[in-house]
């Protein structure tokens, strides 16, 4: 079994017993698939799953739970083996070989999904696994995105209001409309992961490339949790370069607003330079004002490495999105499918 845009270099394991009457792969595919990505998430996983499927179980559709490690160093792949073990039938596990980030581990388990819709929701509990029929029931209504606003946010301060500015700032210089960019607990249908499959982005939002795809979209607002164990996996420079992700990916106005502020400048300095030209005629040579001449220069030196650190942040981009490098890489998959060996290496 080979992907295109992962790069499968592991083995997939089936449940005991299995036959292929009972894959949920080929014949019949899900009605809905759960996406969940764990990055050293030991703590929570227990809680999670004793809550998570008691409620796909009560929705009386037919499911799957798709569980990508992120490569986790901790006991996480574990216990998503052992989960695999205890409800094989209905989940999927993907472990990768190494720490890809979020959104590339939700790529990689758009891949292993099959699913008619499909969920996006994080380990940690925050997005209450119970408020799933409420997603299900606007797709049900015919809409192909589900976007969710969380009621009364249960994060950090700082993180609350950085995530405010962000939010702002992504409206001002996108045609992205989403109210709470940061919530990941989503629904799509199968056409919209297909079209984010088919994108090849190296570096990207889900939500936003999802929402760039709908033809429907519609928010709904959902409780959120405290974490339930554990700590955010997000540093403060993670979120900066999640957050570069998104303005760049989506926009090119930074680059535009620095060539507007680039002829401005130009402008005000080619008046400035006739006006000094004609003091020196009118005047002579004069030495004040070195102080104001060095806060000017500074001032512009400062928008100049701005301006450069922008364009650098696209570059970059394009660099990383030439080398076409795999965006994840997949140790193993237990799944219904081909007999073969775990072998354990992810
Ligand atoms: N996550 C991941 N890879 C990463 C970082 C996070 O798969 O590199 C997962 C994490 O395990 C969780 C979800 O992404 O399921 C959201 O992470 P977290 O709760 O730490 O983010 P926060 O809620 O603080 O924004
Ligand atoms: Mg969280």
């Amino acid at each position: 079994m080979c992907d295109i845009d992962g790069y499968f270099v592991g083995s997939v394991i089936k449940p005991p017993g299995y036959t292929e009457n009972i894959s949920m792969t080929s014949i019949q595919p899900p009605e809905l698939s759960v996406i969940i990505p764990v990055f050293n998430e030991q703590d929570v996983l227990p809680l999670l799953f004793a809550r998570l499927y008691p409620v796909l179980d009560g929705l009386g559709r037919s499911y799957e739970v798709v569980l990508v490690d992120d490569g986790s160093h901790d006991r996480s792949p574990g216990l998503l083996r052992r989960q695999y073990h205890e409800r094989p039938e209905v989940t999927r596990v993907v472990l990768l070989r190494a720490n890809a980030g979020q959104h590339a581990a939700l790529t990689a388990g758009f891949e292993y999904s099959h699913g008619k819709c499909v969920i996006t929701l994080d380990a940690d509990l925050q997005n209450p696994p119970e408020e799933i029929p409420t997603l299900l029931a606007e797709i049900d209504k015919g809409y192909d995105y589900v976007g969710s606003i969380r009621n009364m946010r249960r994060d950090s301060r700082w993180r609350h209001w950085a995530s405010l500015a962000m939010n702002w700032l992504r409206e001002k210089i996108t045609s992205i409309r989403m109210t709470d960019q940061g919530c990941m607990f989503r629904a799509y249908n199968r056409e919209i992961i297909q079209a984010i499959l088919d994108s090849r982005e190296s570096q990207t939002f889900i939500p936003a490339l999802a929402y760039t795809f709908a033809g429907n979209p519609v928010e709904v607002v959902v409780e959120h949790e405290e974490r339930a164990a554990g700590e955010s996996k997000y540093s403060l420079f993670k979120l900066i370069h999640l957050n570069f992700d998104l303005m760049t990916s989506f926009s090119i106005v930074p680059l535009q607003i620095f060539s507007l502020v680039g002829m401005g400048i130009a402008v005000i300095s080619f008046l400035f330079v006739i006006y000094l030209g004609v003091r020196r005629l009118m005047i002579g040579p004069e030495v004040e004002g070195l102080f104001t001449l060095f806060a000017i220069a500074f001032f512009l030196i400062g928008i100049l490495l701005f301006g450069i650190g922008i364009l650098g942040e696209y570059v970059g981009r394009i660099y990383v999105q030439v080398r076409q490098r795999p965006r994840f890489l997949v140790g193993t998959v237990l799944e219904p499918g081909e007999t073969s060996q775990d072998n354990g290496n992810a």
